[in-house]
């Protein structure tokens, strides 16, 4: 890599930071797919909302496995090349869809996100004041996990409330 690139990163050695965006990477590609099919097979009451989000964070997910890649490249690494690797190395896993119902996707790709947020906040504090170009790159993903936290929430209990409120208006029938 860029010899002075390089000699910007202090007290961290590049093949660790490399071994962990490899990480990220795996759980971005396995959190791209589960979001993916999930969008797909979602069923219930106020589906085409959370088609709408699913597909967007599923997009959000490629945008982020692109971003650890230039990284990973940029520091002499290679990114994973066997998909039988995201498993591997992983840190938050694959949670396949057996209930379709929705509040059951939402609640899975919940937990996705509050481990994703786990991750990236160990990388932040990991890469802070030792691999500037890494902490501002992992940053950015965390700031996004965030969001897509707080969006699937705010969707949950959206769709909570329409139902009891539902089930209110049905007993006074
Ligand atoms: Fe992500
Ligand atoms: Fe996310
Ligand atoms: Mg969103």
């Amino acid at each position: 890599m860029a010899r002075v690139g390089k000699s910007i990163i202090k007290g961290i050695e590049a093949k660790e930071v490399v071994r962990l965006l490899n990480k990220a990477y795996a759980d971005e590609w396995l959190s791209f797919y589960q979001y993916y099919i999930e969008e797909k097979v979602v069923k219930g009451i106020m589906k085409d909302a959370a088609i709408a989000e699913l597909a967007q964070h599923a997009q959000d997910e490629l945008r982020h496995a692109d971003m650890v890649a230039q990284r990973i490249l940029q520091l002499g690494g290679t990114p994973l090349l066997n998909p039988k690797e995201w498993f591997v190395h992983s840190n938050c896993g694959y949670e396949e869809p057996k209930n379709f119902d929705i509040l059951a996707i939402l609640e899975d790709a919940i937990k996705g996100e509050q481990c994703a947020i786990r991750t990236y906040s160990e990388l932040v504090e990991l890469t802070r004041n030792k691999d500037i170009v890494t902490y501002d790159i992992v940053s950015q993903i965390l700031a996004d996990e965030v969001e897509h936290e707080e969006d699937l929430v705010a969707l949950q209990e959206d769709i909570t409330e329409f139902v009891k409120e539902l089930k209110a208006s049905m007993q006074k029938l």
